[in-house]
């Protein structure tokens, strides 16, 4: 029988903010959502992505043209105007097809770069069982994205091998899966982070390109179920999208009604927005400020007046 593989497209050791002790974090390719703040764009597809970095393109320096040539397509030519920004330009639907990537081998110098790669289950658990000896007690590994749950088959088999392990798993989840999925996944976790965005679900669609329906009712299941780990609400605080009082007030009554206590709310940033350039797309937040301290305080307000437990940034206590 042919080994269980999937997509990842980054990997990070020492990480301490995304569940408890020290963790490698494992960014796994596929999301359903299209938040349009999003700072993981490369993960939205499961497929390798192809990066141009017009930092390190020697194009016009060195007179270089060898991803023109190298490309079978004829999706890449050097860009006409001497001074745009990017030195060349790549016609990306002429890549959707490509599995060779020609162009990425012809760069000497990374300016072409592809992210994500096929991991075998026996290959990544060589990693986290070499990863484990800087763990120390109470870290282990957290299944990120993109959306973690996408690659079902992947996911499944690397959180069986992780219980088999003895590995602590966490998840960040956007919470879009199909339920009895969803739960099964979840069963394998010790602890979890799962995001609401937004509670009015046409508002949700607008932001992200999906209702809310389904995550809602997924942590519904979750939060009613025997299931013995710490279930954390996440929300990214963008300024202009979610951080009304109207839609905070909403989350806080939901979460109490369900039977949450903890919420983990995170400034907008603005780090993705390399990637999108690198990725040929345009970020819809380029020019969008973090949200204040005020603002955040204020809403950490909000939810404490709800009786919930609120905590700020990297301050979730593991
Ligand atoms: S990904 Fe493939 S089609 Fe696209 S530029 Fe590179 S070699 Fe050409
Ligand atoms: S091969 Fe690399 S350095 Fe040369 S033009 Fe293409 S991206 Fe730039």
């Amino acid at each position: 029988m042919a080994e269980v593989s999937g997509l990842i497209f980054d990997l990070q050791a020492h990480s301490v903010h995304d569940g408890p002790g020290c963790r490698t974090l494992v960014f796994l390719s596929g999301c359903p959502l299209r938040c349009e703040w999003c700072s993981n764009p490369e993960g939205w597809e499961v497929r390798p992505r192809v990066m141009f970095s017009s930092m390190k393109c020697k194009q016009r320096e060195w007179n270089c043209t060898r991803c023109v040539e190298a490309c079978p397509r004829g999706a890449i030519k050097v860009a006409d105007d001497p001074e745009a920004e990017q030195q060349i330009v790549i016609d990306r639907s002429l890549c959707e097809e490509c599995t060779t990537y020609e162009c990425v081998a012809a760069c000497r110098v990374e300016g072409l770069r592809l992210c994500g790669r096929l991991w075998t289950a026996d290959e990544f658990m060589r990693i986290m069982n070499r990863d484990r000896q800087y763990w120390g007690p109470g870290g282990g590994v957290t299944f990120t994205g993109g959306e973690p749950l996408v690659q079902k088959d992947f996911i499944l088999e690397l959180l069986r091998r992780c219980r088999r392990d003895y590995i602590h798993a966490a998840i960040e989840t956007t919470g879009h899966a199909e339920p009895e999925f969803f739960m099964e996944a979840l069963s394998l976790v010790e602890f979890a982070f799962v995001d609401i965005k937004l509670m009015d679900p046409e508002r949700h669609r607008r932001w992200t390109g999906v209702t809310n329906e389904l995550i809602l009712a997924n942590i519904t299941a979750l939060a009613g179920d025997s299931w013995s780990g710490r279930l954390v609400i996440r929300t990214p605080i963008i300024p202009g999208v979610n951080d009304d009082d109207e839609n905070i007030v909403a989350t806080a009554e939901f979460m109490r009604d369900v039977g949450l206590e903890e919420i983990n709310i995170l400034p907008f940033h603005r780090l993705g927005d390399s990637k999108w350039t690198q990725l040929g797309l345009v970020y819809p937040f380029k020019d969008q400020e973090s949200p204040s301290r005020e603002t955040m305080e204020r809403i950490q307000g909000l939810f404490k007046d709800k009786g919930l437990v609120c905590y700020v940034g990297y301050e979730t206590p593991f």
